[in-house]
């Protein structure tokens, strides 16, 4: 068994997740919690500034069982509400701040949030400003990203970004940060049952693409923490210092930067947005021992030119996941770094970590790793999805754990399709070896993976359907040298109606966020079709395959 510290029969005691801050601060109370910018936190200023958050959400009515949504980039307030919410009883609705205004609207609904945390940022407050008219949000909570924080303004975003907070309305509709923490952090504690109670409805396209929320458990979030710790067991102690530059609202770096790092008593330290340049600023400042992150970030830093001016030798070790990562990028930066990159895999459904290669010994090369402690992965047969296979042969891989998820939120259907007797289906073909390494080689779902952000053919051919000139469009991803994966759309035309790439990705920007936007729109009179009319998305993937493979 692996890792050889770990008792493997001993089951990790499922708890409220908030423990997890709490537990910190009762041991870490001094040592630092959070690095952002120029600022620092202890844990027992993040756990008492949770606590007033948690009094204050109690206080304007925010109930167990309700929903607290999250509109924030990775900053302080991300920590602070993800835990009042939890110590409310309510569970926490991630969301990508990059969403447009009707992707936004669609996930209020879907999971029916009832109060959302942003900041006083024009780009982020003006989307759900207009939506406490028509949704069903009763109230806003804004934190001042400037004041509280001692940056010159325009140093990350322009000026003209701002709210001013002064002319924030105030009423029971707007909630002023400063005005909810006021107060003595003397929080209602609520009855948890870690096993039944969602703590996180984490959105994610799943295998068909139909944007739902993973529920999950109090106890999924938390063990799930603590297996990363028992993993990086040689790595994890309090001296850690965790660059988080990938996004929180995402389960990758929710549990491999602010849980996992919480549980070590480590120091996370907190970018707003990727920047290559700021984050090699940063890794030569703050000196961090560990950074999880994609292929593609570890891709963009060793193509800078510059990269030979900062000092990188802090960074122990990079958890690479969420796609695949290229061999030639993990010894490049290896020899650049001197870190160790060691490759896991996760899903959104799983908390999202199942497998991690090992820390203390070399792993495998193309594999996604060994299965965590308290995890098995079972591959079944891609026929009846049911049977299992014999090693090494390939098939579906499941999951099973107790970081695996309760289901999709108010959707039982959704659900049994992919957890059937407690074993969670990945949509990811592959193969297990001798050893227990775990191999991925295809994809069963639809899913386009660039960067590691995840794009679902339909959500983005729903929104290209909207242009009236459309008749018919199919997309698919194909390959890109950076990203892995990149959006391609083909589109027929009505008779008559004439469309250029630039209008037609005009149009859709008010309907994807950025990384659905198809970077490449191939016009075509009719698209390939099966007998019954079906259009043929295999044919164009094998076209898009053969220009890529030299002559
Ligand atoms: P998400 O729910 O956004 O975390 O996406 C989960 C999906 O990302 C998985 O089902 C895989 O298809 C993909 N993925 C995650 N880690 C890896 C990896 N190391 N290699 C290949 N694909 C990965």
């Amino acid at each position: 068994a692996y890792p050889p510290n770990l008792d493997w029969a001993t089951p990790i005691e499922p708890r409220p997740l908030y423990h997890l801050l709490d537990d910190a601060a009762a041991r870490f109370g001094t040592r630092p919690c959070i690095d952002f910018l120029d600022r620092q936190f202890t844990y027992a200023e993040i756990k008492s500034l949770s606590d007033r958050a948690a009094k204050g959400l109690q206080q304007r009515g925010l109930q167990a069982g309700m929903r607290l949504g999250l509109f924030l980039p990775n900053c302080p307030y991300y920590v602070i509400f993800y835990y009042a919410a939890l110590k409310c009883g309510a569970t926490v609705v991630n969301f990508n701040p990059l969403y447009v205004e009707r992707e936004v609207e669609h996930q209020i609904a879907d999971s029916q949030t009832d109060m959302m945390v942003t900041l006083d940022l024009h780009s982020l407050a003006d989307k759900l400003e207009v939506l406490l008219g028509r949704s069903r949000l009763r109230a806003l909570i804004l934190c001042p990203f400037a004041d509280s924080l001692p940056f010159p303004k325009n140093l990350l975003v322009p000026i003209a970004m701002f709210r001013d907070l002064a002319h924030i309305r105030r009423d029971e509709r707007h909630i002023a940060y400063a005005d909810l923490i006021d107060n003595d952090g003397a929080y209602l504690p609520p009855v948890i049952d870690p096993l039944e109670d969602i703590a996180l409805l984490q959105y994610t396209g799943g295998t068909t693409g139909v944007p739902k929320g993973a529920a999950l458990s109090h106890a999924n979030v938390y063990v799930n923490a603590l297996q990363c710790r028992a993993w990086f067991a040689n790595v994890s102690n309090e001296s850690a210092r965790v660059i988080g530059v990938l996004p929180l609202f995402h389960a990758f770096a929710m549990t491999c930067v602010m849980n996992w790092c919480l549980t070590i008593g480590g120091l996370m330290i907190l970018l707003p947005r990727f920047d290559a340049k700021r984050l090699l600023s940063t890794i030569d400042k703050k000196r961090p021992t560990a950074m999880p992150a994609v292929p593609t970030l570890l891709t963009a830093l060793l193509n800078r030119s510059d990269l030979g001016d900062y000092d990188l030798r802090s960074l122990e070790f990079c958890i690479s996941g969420g796609a695949p990562l290229p061999l030639e990028v993990r010894r490049a930066f290896e020899a650049k770094t001197g870190a160790r990159v060691v490759e896991g895999y996760g899903l959104s459904e799983a908390s999202p970590v199942t497998c991690c290669n090992p820390v203390h010994r070399p792993g495998k090369t193309g594999s996604i790793g060994l299965p965590l402690p308290l995890t098995d992965c079972v591959i079944v047969s891609l026929d009846d999805r049911r049977t299992p296979v014999k090693p090494g042969e390939v098939g579906e891989i499941c999951f099973r754990g107790p970081q695996v998820m309760l289901g999709y939120w108010n959707r039982p259907e959704a659900t049994d399709e992919v957890i059937t007797d407690g074993l969670l289906h990945t949509g990811d073909v592959g193969h297990i070896d001798e050893e227990g390494f775990v191999f991925i080689t295809d994809r069963l779902k639809e899913m386009i993976n660039a960067s590691g952000y995840k794009v679902y053919p339909r959500v983005v051919e729903e929104a290209i359907y909207q242009h009236p000139a459309v008749k018919e469009c199919a997309v698919i991803g194909v390959g890109d040298h950076y990203r892995g994966q990149t959006v391609k759309a083909f589109v027929s035309l009505k008779t008559g109606q004439h469309l250029t790439a630039e209008v037609l990705q005009e149009f859709l920007s008010h309907r994807l966020s950025k990384i659905e936007m198809p970077k490449l729109i191939e016009f075509r009179a009719e698209l390939p079709k099966t007998v019954i009319g079906k259009i043929q998305k295999k044919v164009l993937i094998e076209e898009e395959n053969a220009k890529s493979q030299p002559a």
